[in-house]
């Protein structure tokens, strides 16, 4: 059965096309996650954790499930002085890493580094530090500019994160 998963950076909507029967529960219930007329239609990113798996549980038809990212917790924070910031990833509690943006007018920032800790590198952590500036910038209608290397690679892998890119 195919299956295809959609991340926040802390859970995965697994959805399973052949079980779904198309009622819209989703759309109607999370439409900034779900937007069948946009790929990818799942843009995990857009909300919550605990908004995703409360709307996961509305799903009729089994198609929609969770999966957890992995045991480690991981949090994120974000520090802003009005000029620049970071976001910071901690897991388990301990600092796992951070990413940089300086602002470029009010509307935009510019990602300028990112930085993970030796330990905590190939768990996918700089990733979720780059999905976290897109949740946030989607959220308060910005725009990113990533001149940071690792999120500019992000950025041009995903063709759905477009609409925030500066
Ligand atoms: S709620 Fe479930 S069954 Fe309905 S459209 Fe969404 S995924 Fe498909």
């Amino acid at each position: 059965m195919i299956t295809k998963e959609y991340s926040n950076g802390e859970v995965s909507i697994v959805w399973k096309p052949e079980k779904c029967i198309h009622s819209g529960i989703c759309v109607k219930t999370l439409p900034k996650v779900y937007n069948p007329k946009e790929r990818p239609w799942i843009k995990a990113e857009n909300a919550s954790s605990e908004e995703i798996i409360r709307q996961v549980s509305k799903c009729p038809s089994g198609a929609l499930s969770i999966r957890q990212e992995s045991k480690t917790m991981v949090k994120i924070d974000r520090e802003d002085n009005g000029k620049k910031g970071r976001f910071v990833i901690y897991a388990n509690d301990t600092f796992a890493g951070e990413m940089t943006y300086v602002w470029a007018g009010e509307s935009r920032f510019i990602i300028d580094h990112t930085g993970i800790e030796e330990n905590f590198i190939g768990r996918g952590l700089g990733k979720q530090l780059v999905m976290k500036a897109v949740a946030y910038a989607r959220n308060n209608d910005l725009k990113i500019l990533p001149l940071c290397p690792f999120a500019k690679k992000v950025f041009d892998k995903d063709k759905g994160l477009e609409d925030v890119r500066a």
